[in-house]
């Protein structure tokens, strides 16, 4: 639309404290980009919530502005914001049908009589159901309740829907099935999407960023794949997925690779993203699953190569992970294809593994 800016929401040097106590949330700026998935993604009390709950309307902010549509909303109530929100526990009516439920959100929004049936109908069948509609909330299961409060979210349209760990209390199989159901209303339906997570793998799968929080600071705001093979920080690199962490100190700076001295000898040549000083106490993180076993005239030449002992094996039915360590260092671990079995690791045995300065990210903080 002419006139509409890029982004659907600002915060602009946002604080909260709750009763006047310390900062949950500390100095946010954050920019949602109109249409975007974007996950706020982080421990518990991290100040996700706190974030999306100032946005929506049920808390406001100590210091700072929010802006919807460039319009500041400190002062405009939740249910004149426009906004679809689907928290956890955010409850059904019990005495109502599923269907009632639904049309609640309407009603409340003046919407005229005679377009009500439609669009609960139109929106109970985007979750799939339609069958269902007659019901009460206690004759679902927590998944299609959960669908409900979805449907109740988006059958007014807005332009933004909040989610506050919204498949938390699902079990694993039926979480992941919604994860990419809501993946697709998203993008059926063009609409922003702020949700909040605490599982890496959720905020992953569904997102077109993530914002990764620690102590009500984003540490981090990218696209998944940048937040996972360019963490900024150690906390992003340990937060979102596994990696292994070397510590060591730079001793040169060889072509567009720092040479990196670990505590047990070994060398690791990392590739340079930013300007360090020899010297430096550094950490090198290294994901499980860019390092191999080097096998006997074995054709690729890793530029990295370390030796270490076997620790433990752990089958993970798709995958291996085995633990090394040194004695030195910190425990490596290594991500191999279960074909490996057939080589018979065994605890105790040296083996050597490679890796290369592109896989190796250099964290000083
Ligand atoms: P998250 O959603 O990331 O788990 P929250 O935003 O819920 O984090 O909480 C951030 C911090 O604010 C936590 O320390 C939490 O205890 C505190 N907090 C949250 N809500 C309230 C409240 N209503 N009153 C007082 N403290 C709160
Ligand atoms: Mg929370």
């Amino acid at each position: 639309m002419a006139g509409e800016s890029d982004y659907i929401v600002t915060f602009e040097g946002v604080r909260k404290s709750y009763n006047g106590g310390e900062y949950v949330v500390k100095n946010l700026d954050l920019q949602v980009r109109r249409g975007e998935f974007l996950t706020l993604l982080g421990p518990s009390g991290s100040g996700k919530s706190t974030t999306l709950m100032m946005l929506a309307g049920f808390e406001s902010p100590t210091q700072g502005n929010i802006l919807l549509n460039n319009v500041v909303l400190n002062n405009i109530p939740a249910y004149k914001r426009d906004i679809g929100v689907v928290f956890q526990n955010y409850a059904l009516f019990p005495h109502m049908t599923v269907e009632e439920n639904v049309a609640f959100s309407l009603q409340v929004r003046k919407v005229p009589k005679n377009q009500i049936a439609d669009k609960v109908k139109r929106a109970l069948d985007m979750v799939h159901l339609g069958p269902f509609a007659s019901r009460n909330p206690a004759q679902l299961s927590g998944g299609q309740q959960q669908r409900v409060a979805m449907a109740r979210a988006l059958v007014f349209e807005p332009k933004l829907v909040l989610l506050d760990e919204p498949l938390g209390a699902l079990d694993k199989n039926l979480r992941e099935d919604m994860q990419i159901e809501l993946k697709h209303i998203h993008e059926n339906l063009g609409v922003t999407m702020v949700f909040v997570t605490h599982d890496q793998d959720e905020a992953l799968i569904m997102s077109d960023r993530i914002a990764v929080f620690n102590d009500g600071i984003i540490q981090q705001i990218d696209r998944p794949e940048v937040i996972y093979n360019q963490p900024k920080n150690k906390f992003v690199a340990t937060f979102i997925g596994e990696t292994n962490m070397l510590k060591g100190t730079i001793s040169s700076l060889d072509d567009d690779c720092y040479v990196v001295a670990l505590a047990g000898g070994n060398t690791i040549r990392a590739k340079r993203v930013e300007s360090l000083s020899i010297g430096q106490t550094v950490s090198v993180s290294v994901r499980p699953e860019k390092a191999s076993f080097i096998k006997q005239n074995s054709e690729i030449d890793y530029v990295n190569q370390i030796t270490s002992s076997v620790v433990e094996i752990i089958y993970h039915g798709d995958h291996l992970c085995l633990t090394l360590n040194n004695g030195q260092d910190s425990d490596f671990i290594v991500k191999v294809p279960t074909e490996y079995l057939n080589h018979e690791f065994s605890p105790g045995q040296q083996v050597a593994v490679g890796f290369q300065p592109e896989n190796c990210r250099l964290l000083s903080s």
